[in-house]
């Protein structure tokens, strides 16, 4: 049977759907994953059969008895001993890499001086220190499923462009070809390559491999040389209409303030970005500075968390006390209820982990990224190409494909994360 490219698309969106139902809830069977995902038992068997070749999904051993006279099921759970996911940083001042399981787990990670901050000097060296990933990996029969990089800068992820990184000084560099370059020059497996800032992929390390449910909309905050947030809303990053969504280092906190690497006066950075804290008296101030600036992104994202980071953060602990006393008290004083305000879980190594967790997010959602409105044509052909498929009665591969399609966003609901895919619906 020929298959078409809308057919593709739709059956990677039925293996995202059991991929992330089975991220929510380990354990579930083949049944399981039939009624939770409104897709039939033939369907899911077909690509639970997939997924567990790929090595996305594995079973447990021991099978659990059912109730009445039926088989017993399989538990199925995430491949997380065989598949990992990398991801860079390019700071500043050195680079990050880390190798993360399905489930989040760090297995291995690097960190090393930049050498350089010349962007195609920069590629090497990170092709170098992926390589050698690269070969650890193969020794311990790892699969590699993707590469995710990030820096401080604004990005167009669909472009693959650094629009501008001004601690790195680039502008409008190709980053997402030249590294691809570079890793074939290397030998670098041929795999997914992402691109993303800093701050944002910070917070996917938080989303995608959260251990709480719900945190949407979630905010991570990154205190480093640069200041900048990473804002996940509706089940997505949102980056903004550029991609410049977030970079709060340049909101004012005060008039008249010291001069900015940007060249504005009382930048957020010129108070809690790491130089501005090491030459600080104390950090107290810089403490209060901080509450102030989330004070700010509570009033505007009314978030359910907000992540702090950065070198600021988990170097000086206190500030992130005195930004949550900051918080806390502008909130009582308006009579609102408190957000939770936490530490980064992977404290120095969030941005590496969340480059490696973008890698992740894009595969659970298979759809072009800022493009939701040609995607909703997709899916509409997608539910189209199934229909005549399914006239025809060619439609062995994917039988079910008519009644899911229009309403693949439900399988999302028991995950119990706030903004599922819904907005695919037409408002
Ligand atoms: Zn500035």
């Amino acid at each position: 049977m020929k298959t078409t490219g809308d057919q593709q698309l739709l059956k990677r969106i039925n293996r995202s759907v059991l991929l992330r139902l089975m991220r929510a809830e380990s354990g579930l069977s083949r049944a399981d994953l039939s009624r939770k995902s409104g897709l039939t038992k033939s369907t899911v068997s077909a690509l639970v059969r997939e997924l567990v070749a790929e090595k996305w999904m594995a079973e447990a051993h021991a099978p659990v008895a059912v109730e009445g006279m039926g088989r017993p099921s399989t538990p199925l759970q995430l491949d997380a001993e065989t598949r990992v996911l990398m991801g860079v940083e390019i700071a500043v001042e050195c680079l990050r890499v880390v190798c993360v399981t399905l489930t989040g787990v760090v297995v291995s990670h690097a960190q090393v001086p930049l050498v350089s901050n010349l962007a195609a000097r920069a590629c090497q060296q990170t092709a170098q220190v992926v390589f050698e990933q690269c070969q650890q990996l193969a020794a311990k029969k790892l699969l590699l499923s993707g590469v995710g990089v990030c820096l401080p800068g604004a990005i167009n992820e669909e472009a693959g462009m650094v629009r501008f990184a001004p601690n790195l000084g680039w502008r409008e560099v190709p980053f997402l070809s030249m590294i691809s370059t570079a890793f074939i020059d290397i030998g670098v497996p041929q795999v997914p390559i992402h691109l993303q800032n800093d701050a944002d992929a910070a917070a996917l390390s938080e989303y995608e491999f959260s251990t709480y449910e719900g945190e949407d909309p979630l905010i991570f905050v990154s205190c480093d040389v640069g200041v900048g947030a990473g804002i996940i809303l509706n089940d997505r990053l949102f980056v903004g209409a550029i991609g410049m969504a977030g970079e709060i280092g340049h909101t004012i906190l005060q008039i008249d303030g010291p001069l900015c690497s940007c060249g504005r006066l009382g930048c957020a950075e010129t108070f809690i970005g790491s130089r501005a804290l090491k030459t600080a008296k104390n950090t107290d101030l810089a403490g209060k500075y901080l509450g102030v600036l989330i004070q700010n992104l509570d009033v505007m994202f009314n978030p359910r968390t907000i992540v702090l980071g950065g070198q600021s953060c988990v170097n000086n602990p206190e500030v992130i006390d005195k930004a949550i006393a900051t918080l806390t008290n502008y909130s009582k004083l308006a009579d609102m209820p408190l957000t939770t305000v936490r530490a980064a879980r992977y404290g120095l190594l969030a941005a590496a982990v969340g480059s490696a967790a973008l890698v992740w997010h894009r595969f659970l959602r298979p759809m072009p990224v800022g493009k939701s409105a040609p995607l909703q044509q997709m899916v509409k052909n997608a539910v189209a190409a199934a229909a005549e498929v399914e006239t025809k009665e060619t439609a062995k591969v994917v039988p079910s494909l008519k009644p899911q399609a229009a309403e693949y966003v439900v399988p999302i609901k028991p995950v119990k994360r706030r903004g599922s895919p819904a907005k695919i619906q037409e408002h």
